[in-house]
C-alpha cells in the first residue's frame, strides 16, 4: 500500500508529491481524473504542430527564488516578456493602462495630460484607478472616468455575469494605472516560459521511483470518507496512509451544503496558414463582444514554425459540470455567503486526522501559479517535513 495518496496533478498535487517522496522517501500514489498530468498547465502540440496550452494561457511569472529554483530543475527556461494589448474602439494599446496607452489614445492631449500625471504622482508610480477617479483635477478625473467605463466595467460584466449596478468601483478601480511607459504587463522578478513546455517540465518533477500515477481516475470512485468513523476509505480498505486532496471539498462531501460556485471558460482554437495573426500575445476586448480575449500561442511559448500560427479565444460563463462549453471550474465566486459554505466543508473535514487539502479548487481560491507552488511547499513543510526532522 501507498504511505500517501494524491488526488490531483496541477502543481499543487505534483509539487506536493515531488517533495514529499524526495525529502521522506515514502511511496505516493497520485490520482488524476484527467487522462493527462498538469492540470490547467497542461500544453501539446495541435494538428499543425503549434504548442497550445489547453486550459487557457498560462505564463510563469514569479517572484520567490525558491520557486523559481525549485521549477529550475525540472526545466530550461526562455526568457519572456508579456505583453497584452486592450482594443479600446478601434485603437490598440498597453494594457495595464500606461502614458504610451494615453499617447495612443488621445494624442493631441497626450503633452498636457501626461504633464498632470507626472506632476501629480510622479514618473514611475502605479495608481490605482480610483484613486485618479477620486482626484480633483479635472483632466486626471475625467481620464479616469474614460478609462472605468472602457477599459474595466465591460470587462467585468462579462466574466462576472455581473448587473452594472452591482459593480463596486472600489473593486475594480483598484487596477493600476502605471505613470511611466513600461509595456510589460507582469513586473515579476523572473519572467520566463518552459523551453519545452509545462508537461514536460510536469513529466520531469514526476520522474522519482517512489512517485505512481494513475490517470482518468475520480477520486470519488476509490475514495470515500465515513465522518461517523472520521476515516478515509480506499477502494473500501480504512486507508491510515495520508491523503492529500486538491480537488473540491464539495465534491468530496457529496455536495452536502451545495456547490461552490465558479465562473468557467470555453476556448476556441483557431489555426491560420499565417506567420501571425495579431501583434502581441494577448489581445484584449474590454467591450460589449461575448469573447473576453485573443492569445496567440507561438507569441507566448517563442515557437519558432513558418506560415502556420494558432490563437485561443476565451468567452467567459457560468460552470457547471453538465454544460457542453462551461464543464471546468476556473473562478472562485468570492462571496461570504459562499465563503460561509465553503467553512462547512472544512469544518466536516477537520476531524479526519489523515486528512490534508491544498491547490486552488480544494482551498476555494482563485491563485496563479507561483500561489499554488508555494502554498503546497508551504503546506508540505508544515505538515510532514518539520514533523520528521524533529
Ligand atoms: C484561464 C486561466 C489562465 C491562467 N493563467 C495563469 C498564468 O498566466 N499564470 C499563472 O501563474 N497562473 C495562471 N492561472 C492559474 C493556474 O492555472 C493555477 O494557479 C494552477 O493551475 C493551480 O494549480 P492546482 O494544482 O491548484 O490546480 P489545477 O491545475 O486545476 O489541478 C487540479 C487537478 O486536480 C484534478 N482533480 C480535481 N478533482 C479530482 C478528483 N476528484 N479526482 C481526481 N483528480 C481530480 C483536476 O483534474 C486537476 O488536474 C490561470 C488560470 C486560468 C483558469
Amino acid at each position: 500500500m501507498f504511505d500517501f495518496v494524491v488526488v490531483g496533478c496541477g502543481y499543487a498535487g505534483a509539487v506536493s508529491a515531488r517533495i514529499v517522496a524526495e525529502n521522506l522517501n515514502k511511496k505516493i500514489l497520485i490520482l488524476e481524473k484527467r487522462s493527462h498530468i498538469a492540470g490547467n498547465m497542461y500544453d501539446d502540440y495541435n494538428e499543425v504542430g503549434v504548442l497550445v496550452h489547453r486550459y487557457g494561457p498560462h505564463i510563469s511569472a514569479m517572484n520567490d527564488k525558491r520557486t523559481y529554483d525549485f521549477l529550475s530543475r525540472f526545466t530550461d527556461w526562455v526568457p519572456y516578456e508579456h505583453k497584452v494589448l486592450a482594443q479600446i474602439d478601434d485603437k490598440k494599446v498597453p494594457l495595464p493602462i500606461n502614458l504610451n496607452s494615453i499617447k495612443t489614445l488621445f494624442p493631441e492631449k497626450y503633452n498636457e495630460l501626461s504633464n498632470v500625471l507626472i506632476s501629480e504622482y510622479g514618473f514611475g508610480s502605479s495608481v490605482p484607478v480610483l484613486s485618479m477617479m477620486k482626484s480633483n483635477i479635472e483632466e486626471i478625473k475625467n481620464l479616469a472616468d474614460f478609462l472605468y467605463r472602457k477599459v474595466y466595467l465591460e470587462y467585468t460584466i462579462k466574466m462576472w455575469d455581473l448587473d452594472p449596478k452591482q459593480i463596486d468601483a472600489s473593486v475594480t478601480g483598484r487596477i493600476p494605472f502605471r505613470v511611466s511607459f513600461d509595456d510589460r504587463h507582469f513586473l515579476h522578478k523572473y519572467q520566463v516560459m518552459p523551453k519545452n513546455g509545462f508537461t514536460k517540465l510536469f513529466e520531469n518533477m514526476l520522474d522519482h521511483p517512489n512517485i505512481k500515477i494513475e490517470l482518468g481516475i475520480n477520486a470519488k470512485d476509490r475514495i470515500s470518507v465515513d465522518f461517523n468513523k472520521n476515516s478515509i476509505f480506499y477502494d473500501g480498505k480504512k486507508f491510515d496512509g495520508k491523503l492529500i486532496y486538491t480537488g473540491s471539498l464539495d465534491e468530496l462531501c457529496g455536495y452536502e451544503y451545495g456547490r461552490l460556485p465558479y465562473r468557467s471558460l470555453k476556448f476556441k482554437f483557431d489555426n491560420y496558414n499565417e506567420n501571425y495573426v495579431q501583434p502581441c500575445a494577448v489581445l484584449n476586448w474590454p467591450d460589449k463582444r461575448p469573447e473576453t480575449r485573443r492569445t496567440e500561442m507561438k507569441r507566448l511559448t517563442g515557437q519558432i514554425l513558418p506560415n502556420v500560427t494558432t490563437t485561443i479565444t476565451e468567452y467567459p460563463g457560468k460552470y457547471n459540470e453538465n454544460s457542453l462549453d462551461f464543464n471546468e471550474p476556473y473562478y472562485p465566486i468570492i462571496k461570504k455567503e459562499y465563503l460561509d459554505t465553503y467553512r462547512k466543508y472544512v469544518d466536516k473535514l477537520e476531524n479526519i486526522k489523515n486528512f490534508y487539502y491544498t491547490g486552488r479548487l480544494a482551498c476555494y481560491k482563485y491563485y496563479n501559479m507561483e500561489d499554488a507552488i508555494l502554498s503546497a511547499m508551504k503546506f508540505v513543510d508544515d505538515n510532514f517535513i518539520k514533523e520528521h526532522n524533529e
